[in-house]
């Protein structure tokens, strides 16, 4: 009977742990693309990882491998962007349910829909996100005149946007970025459209670190803004990831930190990102969901009976 007794113990904790570990978590920051090269390592990610980090063979392994990472971490919803309109719809097609999709920009920097076909296919339903903007890849300013029909039309539609901020890889500007700036990725300098639209829905990729400070006047100063924390869950030492994601949780920002990978080639960043996440050591359970799932579920203004399924 006590032998029994203990069964039945240690399967209710197993069941209480199993769905424990099954809570849904929102990646607000993927990427996909139309080509990739095969076996480039993640350098830049420190030593530990660019070793376990390597591009898969091609685009369509590349798709399968963030699919399964999702299905491993319970990401129920994935937030994808790409400069390709071709890959979003693939990756749309093949699992509909899992991903949201955002226009990325081309080789001059612009997006790679036109303001009038950005408003058409989010009606539609073909592309939810305008960005992630990569504007400091080409040496441009957020409020560049070329992107004002756009920051109109987000606002006027609810499209979300999503700015590139702060760091790129190291070595950019002398390789494949010659235009990057650090400094161009400053959060404060996507003030000017923030006042010329106070509803507009937006967020800063990478929390603009290293510069947090800007972050935090710009997150305290405009209560919409969000941010997430895309490449500094596996990219950072986990020191100074730690230490910049308790100095946005001291400021009070806990409800408006979203989680992302930004795993871009590198699928296998995704569950490294969760993990950092999980295992931050001053975070309770409340801060970790909200970072992980209620944080984007609010932003993106899911649908109560979608949140509701992601949870079962
Ligand atoms: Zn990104």
């Amino acid at each position: 009977m006590k032998r029994l007794l203990t069964i039945l113990i240690l399967s209710i904790s197993m069941v209480v742990y199993s769905q424990d570990m099954k809570k849904p978590i929102i990646d607000i920051h993927l990427h996909g693309y139309s080509s990739i090269p095969p076996n480039v390592k993640a350098s830049w990610a420190g030593e530990t990882y660019a070793q376990e980090l390597t591009s898969p063979q091609n685009t369509e392994m590349h798709l399968q491998m963030v699919i399964e990472e999702m299905k491993k971490n319970n990401i129920k919803l994935g937030v994808i962007s790409s400069t390709s309109v071709e890959a979003l719809t693939k990756w749309k097609t093949t699992a509909p349910e899992s991903f949201l999709s955002g226009i990325q920009t081309d080789e001059l920097g612009q997006p790679i829909l036109s303001p009038d076909s950005l408003k058409i296919l989010f009606e539609k339903g073909e592309v939810d996100i305008l960005g992630e903007l990569g504007l400091q890849y080409f040496g441009l300013e957020p409020d560049v005149p070329m992107m004002a029909p756009y920051y109109k039309i987000a606002e006027e539609n609810g499209i979300p946007v999503c700015l590139h901020t702060g760091l790129g890889p190291p070595g950019g500007p002398h390789s494949f970025a010659p235009k990057f700036r650090t400094t161009l990725g400053k959060p404060t300098l996507f003030e000017p459209i923030l006042v010329k639209h106070p509803n507009l829905k937006a967020f800063l990729a990478h929390a603009g670190y290293p510069y947090i400070e800007e972050t935090i006047a710009m997150m305290y100063i405009y209560p919409k803004l969000y941010a997430d924390i895309g490449v500094l869950t596996w990219a950072l030492p986990v020191e100074a990831f730690y230490s910049t994601l308790k100095h946005l949780m001291d400021a009070g920002f806990g409800r408006r930190i979203m989680f992302g990978s930004d795993q871009m080639m590198w699928p296998g960043a995704i569950t490294i990102a969760v993990k950092t996440v999980e295992e931050a050591p001053f975070l309770s359970e409340s801060e970790k969901r909200d970072i992980l799932y209620n944080n984007a579920a609010r932003f993106l203004e899911l649908d109560p009976e979608l949140i509701s399924s992601h949870h079962k």
